[in-house]
C-alpha cells in the first residue's frame, strides 16, 4: 500500500516536472507515460521503481557505498549530530530566496540514502513560504531505495553524475554534501542566478578516527587544496563557511559512525574494535561550505 501511494505520488510530481530531465542517452527531452515510466522522443524508456524512484542508469554500477554505510548514515543524521552543519546549509538557501522565485528546485548531488536534502527541505519550509522540489540523485540503488521512504516533496532518482540528466539551466541549488562532483555538469544544470553548495571535510573532521585508522599513514595529514582549486577553476567563489563543533557520542553512536564513514575502509576489524572501544567524549565535526555561483565567463555562454 505503501509504495503504491509512493509511486503515485512521484509519478504525479515526475509528472508535471518531466520537463526537467533529459535522456542519458540520446539527450533528447523526456515525457511519463502512463504514470509508469519516462520514456524519450528515441523510446528510450526508464520505469519508476515499486517505490516511486525513477532509475536513469543504462547499466548496474558498483559503488562501495552499501546498505550498511546508508544506513549508519540515516541513524547519525536521525540524532541530529549534522543539525549545525544543515541549519547552515538552511541558512544559506534562505539568505538567497526572493519573493519573485515560483518553484525553488534543489538538487542533492549525491544524496544517498536521502536524509540531508530531506532534512533541509522540512527546515525551509518551516521557515518561508516558497513552493519547494527536492531532486536527489545518487548513483546507488540502495541509498534512493532507502530515501524514497522519507516524506517530503521529492523526486529521487537513480543516477550517474557522470552522464548528462538534466536540461540545461533547471536549478536554483545544488547541494554537493561530502560527495563527488561533476563541476562542468553543474555548470550547465545550474540557473543563471543559482547557487552551488559544497560541503567539504577540513582537517579536524572525525580526527578522533583519522587518529586510529590512519595513524603513521600519508593520509594522517589532510588536505583539500586541490577541491578548492577545482572548485574555484569552475565557479566564482562567494564565501567559505567554516563549521566546526563536537558532539557526545556512545559506543554505539562511534559503532554507526565507523560504518558510515569512508576512513574506515580498508581498516582491519581490530581498529574498527579500537575505535568503538577506545574512544571517550567528544567527536569533532569540521567542515567547509563553498558557495559559487555560475561564472561571469559560463553566464555569457
Ligand atoms: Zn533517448
Amino acid at each position: 500500500m505503501l509504495s503504491k501511494k509512493g509511486k503515485f505520488t512521484t509519478a504525479r510530481l515526475l509528472s508535471e516536472y518531466e520537463h526537467i530531465f533529459i535522456c542519458p542517452i540520446c539527450l533528447h527531452s523526456m515525457q511519463v507515460v502512463d504514470l509508469k515510466s519516462l520514456i524519450c522522443s528515441n523510446r528510450h524508456c526508464f520505469d519508476l521503481s515499486k517505490k516511486g524512484y525513477v532509475n536513469l542508469t543504462t547499466h548496474a554500477l558498483k559503488t562501495k557505498y552499501d546498505k550498511k554505510l546508508f544506513e549508519a548514515r540515516k541513524t547519525i543524521s536521525d540524532k541530529g549530530f549534522f543539525e549545525p552543519l544543515m541549519a547552515r546549509i538552511c541558512d544559506n538557501i534562505l539568505r538567497e530566496l526572493k519573493p519573485s522565485h515560483q518553484t525553488i528546485k534543489i538538487l542533492d548531488a549525491g544524496c544517498g540514502e536521502g536524509s540531508h536534502l530531506s532534512d533541509i527541505q522540512h527546515k525551509i519550509m518551516a521557515q518561508s513560504e516558497c513552493n519547494l522540489l527536492g531532486i536527489g540523485m545518487d548513483i546507488s540503488k540502495e541509498g534512493i531505495h532507502m530515501a524514497s521512504n522519507l516524506p517530503s516533496k521529492t523526486i529521487w532518482c537513480v543516477a550517474d553524475l557522470a552522464k548528462p540528466t538534466f536540461a540545461d539551466k533547471q536549478f536554483n541549488f545544488i547541494l554537493n554534501i561530502l560527495s563527488p562532483s561533476n563541476y562542468s555538469g553543474f555548470q550547465r544544470i545550474l540557473q543563471d542566478q543559482g547557487m552551488v553548495i559544497k560541503v567539504i571535510p577540513e582537517a579536524r573532521y572525525l580526527q578522533e578516527l583519522r587518529g586510529i585508522f590512519y595513524k603513521s599513514t600519508d593520509r594522517d595529514i589532510y588536505s583539500n587544496q586541490k577541491t578548492m582549486e577545482l572548485f574555484k577553476h569552475h565557479f566564482d567563489l562567494v564565501d567559505i563557511q567554516r563549521v566546526q563543533y563536537g558532539v557526545s557520542m556512545d559506543r554505539e553512536d562511534i559503532k554507526q559512525l565507523v560504518h558510515m564513514t569512508p576512513l574506515s575502509w580498508g581498516a582491519t576489524e581490530e581498529l574498527k574494535e579500537q575505535a568503538w572501544s577506545r574512544i571517550k567524549g567528544e567527536i569533532t565535526f569540521d567542515f567547509s561550505i563553498l558557495l559559487g555561483s555560475r561564472s561571469q565567463e559560463a553566464n555569457r555562454r
